[in-house]
């Protein structure tokens, strides 16, 4: 006898695995996709391990196999239980990740007549409704019955009927969502010659359609497919089903593979001579690569730091052309924003053909064919976005994480909540790859890796093609105090006003950027800029209209509205919050003869894609582009003279122990858009901060600048990565309910700490969470700060209503 353990899609099997017997004659490997029998139903289930012994008495068995190949190989077997216990995510949402699109299918319950169904006579007409439905069509979906007679009374009807042993309720599963796509075609039965004849005789017949299209298949060399022939002939399918009834043509279905990157167009391109930082830099990577490959040393993961425009995408192809001559493959991760054509393109010409993309915009028939394409190995290099560190690629030698800093790489709305970096580092720990961690402005955390020694970093410190004079643009930091002292209350300084009709008088282009997430209310005193900030947590504090009261978002200290600065006494304390549609509405008085463009989440969620804005701007039909932190992205802009930074504040005033890093990010990466042409270019970045350090150092494009002052704080306020942190939300649809659950899972979680002597783990909180109140329900949050807070919370159940957020980017 031998078992399996199995991770089974069900809600309720959370963290468990459920060991089943294996009945004989039934061959059973790790990986492999089976229906188990679980309660009542059948559940797909996933087999993670194999055993000699079942781990508990009584164990049922496997009711069949899905898939006779495995579909999770070893090393991602082996990824499902750390993700599962690293972020405390179900099972089964951890192996989900990893399994083929479309594969994963619900239960849905039918109800149907009992093998022997009894007389009836019922006056209830809901009862009768169902019943005579059920009678007459063999089975109904529950589902249906439901539209038909509004939930509760279906429900109601069903379970009497059953108690009478009228009908019996049974599940099955949904129906298969995706299948490999298949393509009707049309071949003559007969030699041409005879096609013609016939299609002679069907002319004198007055037949005329069924005529044109045997002749126009008789002219054909090659298979032609229903769909081109039926619109070369004009005709509609009876005409062809005439013809093959009378044995004269064969419709016959082929398998077809949706493709995503079409390759008309793109050509060959040949890797570029390095310069002497990139040719460094390629060489630790090369030299790493083949130690790993003639097994002398354990893989490597390299910080690959380069200001915008270095080359470091020109290191990241010639390592994977690199780890493709060593025989093995590679995956490229990309923030989903810059998985545009152009990066696509970038990689498909250097390795034509053997490109996969995977992201979440492709349709699932698309994602289901590239995926089955990449674990048969037809691919070099897979390239997509956060989920694509999943992909079953085989042979893996070389990740590569392109703005490893981003946060998008962070799975923040659904369980596991992973962080692709993080996943990475450990896949390839299993898989013995290399890893590549890209970026102008390292993640603190990575950088502090780096500088022990954790990763090894490698630098690119200049552009590749600096414009004449100036390496990168230069930066001017503007104090909107001073324009307030000078009488100037709009959005814009005097020199962003000036430089602005300045650079459209020329026919420049100008981009300005707003942080839209600054919309959040927060107050600050326009005389000298002071925010105010908790005095524990020195996050600022955040305005509550309902309260009328300041209130810290990680601890819960709260404050009345001060009448007067704090600092300077001023009255002039003003609450802030400017979004992107206030300033297109400004620019549009103060610049009346400029073309404006507003780039933000609000209008790609409309009609226009992210494409239609970038090509409109691009091709020169907007002068000035206004937008979100989307604008900072992977542009290559030659016409841009001048980037304005509207308000460098906004993201320097979030309740977040990380804004400082975010604004510097931000700063950097928006810097980054002017000046890539040879018209050079400029940067304004208004601020009623010009002293604050990550303004300063983005200013300069000074990295290390930047990093030596926060490490320092983030030592200072224990803080990551001198700690980690979990972040415990929980929600409820009554306030005080919920702040009183929060408050109770606090006391429980120190019992538990103070009864294991934990030590070093401290519990903030709880108080609101940033959007205090999300889809009617409230949210209040604890956090867990710590060496191990994953691991300590690993034993504690955690009720319903509570979500977990291991290593959080954002406390918002
Ligand atoms: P990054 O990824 O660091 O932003 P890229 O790899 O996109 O930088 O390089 C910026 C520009 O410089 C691109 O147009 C690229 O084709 C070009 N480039 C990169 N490396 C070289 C090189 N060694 N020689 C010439 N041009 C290069
Ligand atoms: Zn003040
Ligand atoms: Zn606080």
């Amino acid at each position: 006898m031998r078992y399996a353990e199995v991770s089974v899609n069900s809600p309720i099997a959370q963290r468990r695995r459920f060991t089943y017997s294996i009945p004989p004659g039934l061959s059973i490997d790790v990986g492999q996709a089976v229906w188990v029998p679980f309660g009542n139903k059948v559940l797909q289930g996933i087999v993670l391990e194999l055993s000699r012994y079942p781990s508990v008495e009584e164990t049922r068995e496997i009711a069949g196999v899905i898939e006779p190949r495995p579909l999770l190989p070893p090393a991602h077997v082996l990824l499902t239980h750390w993700l599962s216990e690293h972020y405390l995510s179900p099972l089964f949402d951890a192996v989900a990740l990893m399994l083929p699109p479309g594969f994963e299918r619900k239960i849905v319950t039918f109800i149907s007549s009992p093998p022997t169904p009894g007389e009836y006579d019922i006056s209830s007409l809901p009862q009768r409704q169902v019943l005579e439905l059920v009678r007459r069509r063999g089975k109904v979906g529950l589902r249906e019955l439901e539209r038909a007679l509004g939930t509760r009374q279906a429900r109601l009807a069903v379970s009497q009927l059953i108690g009478q042993g009228l009908v019996v309720r049974n599940y099955e599963l949904e129906r298969v969502r995706v299948k490999p796509k298949t393509v009707a075609y049309l071949h003559l039965k007969v030699k041409a010659s005879e096609a013609r004849q016939e299609a002679a005789r069907l002319l004198q017949k007055r037949a005329f359609k069924q005529a044109a299209l045997l002749n126009f298949l008789a002219q054909q060399s090659k298979l032609v497919s229903w769909v081109e022939a039926r619109q070369s002939v004009n005709c509609d399918k009876t005409v062809a089903n005439s013809l093959v009834s009378k044995g004269l043509v064969e419709l016959q279905q082929l398998e077809v593979k949706r493709e995503p990157i079409s390759y008309q167009g793109i050509t060959l391109s040949e890797p570029l001579t390095l310069t002497d930082a990139q040719k460094s830099a390629f060489r630790s990577i090369q030299s790493s690569l083949l130690q790993v490959a003639k097994g002398q040393a354990s893989p490597t993961t390299f910080l690959l730091h380069g200001v915008t425009g270095s080359g470091k995408t020109e290191v990241y192809l010639q390592a994977l052309a690199e780890v493709i001559k060593l025989g093995k493959r590679g995956i490229a991760l990309v923030p989903e924003i810059a998985l545009t054509p152009q990066t696509i393109e970038r990689f498909a010409s250097r390795f034509p053909h053997k490109v996969a993309v995977l992201h979440s915009k492709l349709s699932l028939g698309e994602q289901f064919d590239e995926w089955q394409r990449i674990r048969n190995g037809e691919f070099d290099v897979v390239i997509g976005s956060r989920s694509a560190i999943f992909a079953p690629q085989p042979d893996l030698g070389l990740i590569v994480i392109d703005e490893e800093h981003e946060w998008t790489y962070k799975q923040n709305d659904k369980s596991p909540r992973y962080h692709a970096r993080d996943v990475a580092i450990k896949l390839a720990e299993l898989t013995g790859a290399v890893v590549i961690l890209g970026s102008a402005t390292p993640d603190v955390e990575t950088f502090y890796h780096a500088q022990r020694g954790d990763y090894r970093l490698l630098q690119l410190p200049e552009r590749v093609t600096p414009s004449e004079g100036s390496p990168l643009p230069q930066v001017k930091v503007v104090d909107l105090r001073d324009e307030l002292k000078a009488g100037n209350r709009s959005l814009f300084s005097r020199s962003l006003l000036q430089a602005t009709a300045k650079a459209v008088a020329s026919g420049e282009q100008v981009i300005l950027f707003l942080n839209r997430r600054g919309a959040a209310t927060f107050i600050q005193c326009r005389n000298c800029g002071f925010v105010l900030r908790c005095k524990r947590c020195e996050v600022p504090l955040t305005y509550h209209f309902d309260e009328d009261a300041l209130i810290c978002h990680q601890c819960n200290y709260r404050m009345p509205v001060p009448q007067i600065c704090p600092r300077c006494s001023s009255r002039r304390i003003k609450f802030l919050g400017v979004g992107t549609q206030r300033l297109e509405r400004e620019a549009g008085y103060t610049f009346p003869q400029a073309r404006l463009l507003r780039w933000d989440s609000d209008v790609t969620r409309g009609r226009y894609s992210h494409q239609e804005i970038l090509s409109k701007f691009r091709t020169h039909q907007a002068d000035i582009l206004i937008g979100t932190q989307m604008v900072a992205k992977g542009l290559d802009l030659p016409l841009v003279t001048l980037v304005g930074v509207v308000s460098a504040d906004t993201s320097l005033s979030l309740p977040d122990f990380r804004a400082g890093e975010r604004t510097f990010q931000l700063l950097s990466q928006v810097a980054g858009r002017a000046g890539r042409g040879t018209l050079g270019g400029q940067v304004i970045i208004q601020t009623y901060s010009p002293e604050h350090y990550a303004i300063q150092a983005a200013a300069k494009h000074d990295y290390a600048s930047f990093y030596d002052q926060e490490i320092a704080y983030r030592r200072q306020l224990h803080n990551p990565p001198f700690t980690r942190l979990a972040c415990l939300t929980y929600s409820h649809t009554n306030d005080a309910l919920c702040q009183r659950g929060a408050e109770r899972m606090k006391r429980l979680l120190i019992e538990e700490r103070d009864s294991k002597g934990v030590a070093d783990l401290t519990l903030i909180g709880p108080a609101p969470a940033f959007i205090h109140r999300r889809r009617g329900r409230f949210r209040w949050q604890l956090i867990l700060r710590g060496a191990e807070p994953s691991a300590f919370l690993a034993q504690i159940p955690i009720p319903q209503g509570w979500t977990v957020d291991i290593d959080p980017v954002s406390l918002l």
